[in-house]
């Protein structure tokens, strides 16, 4: 039988826009005014940023924040397509908020009804997962990965170089489809 290649997704900052409500939440807390597109363009504002979200992080681990990340955008179409080509699952190290886990699978049913509670993996560490590719955001998943890694650009990711970078998921499409 025709072996599907695999894709391994991740889901924030990959499939949502886990950054922007995560920036929406801190400008909300600390009355501030930080915008995606000044921490992708501007690096003093990244490392403010950086610095009052580290202090200020506390919402991850309360319930509901999970439940309305924005999507992003063409993730839905490029990920169906890719579905016809490939066999995905979605992997997300998503134990350390543990009130994540229901909401995450709820936003995946409610986003992506085409992929199914078996393809979803909510693990710690990513190393163990074994596929043809994964798409991920953080170099730590990405480093020890056998496969092929592609690395999701995100404000926190821009001075990383050793990867082959996607920036959006048209350019996903580009590469794979
Ligand atoms: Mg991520």
């Amino acid at each position: 039988m025709f072996h599907m290649k695999r894709i391994a997704i991740d889901m924030d900052d990959v499939l949502a826009d886990t950054t922007v409500k995560i920036i929406q939440t801190i400008n909300g807390l600390l009355d501030k005014n930080y915008s995606y597109e000044e921490l992708m363009s501007n690096q003093l504002a990244r490392e403010l940023f950086l610095k009052d979200y580290l202090a200020n992080n506390s919402f991850l681990w309360q319930p509901g924040f999970f439940l309305d990340v924005p999507i992003k955008e063409q993730a839905v179409e490029v990920v169906k397509k890719l579905s016809e080509k490939y066999e995905i699952f979605i992997v997300s190290a998503a134990t350390e908020f543990p009130e994540s886990l229901k909401e995450k699978l709820i936003w995946m049913k409610q986003h992506f009804p085409f992929i199914s509670w078996t393809h979803i993996v909510f693990c710690g560490h990513k190393y163990m997962i074994q596929a043809d590719y994964l798409i991920d955001d953080h170099e730590k998943n990405l480093k020890s990965f056998l496969g092929t890694p592609l690395l999701f650009t995100a404000p926190h990711n821009l001075h990383i170089g050793e990867y082959q970078r996607v920036d959006t998921w048209d350019s996903v499409a580009n590469l794979l489809l």
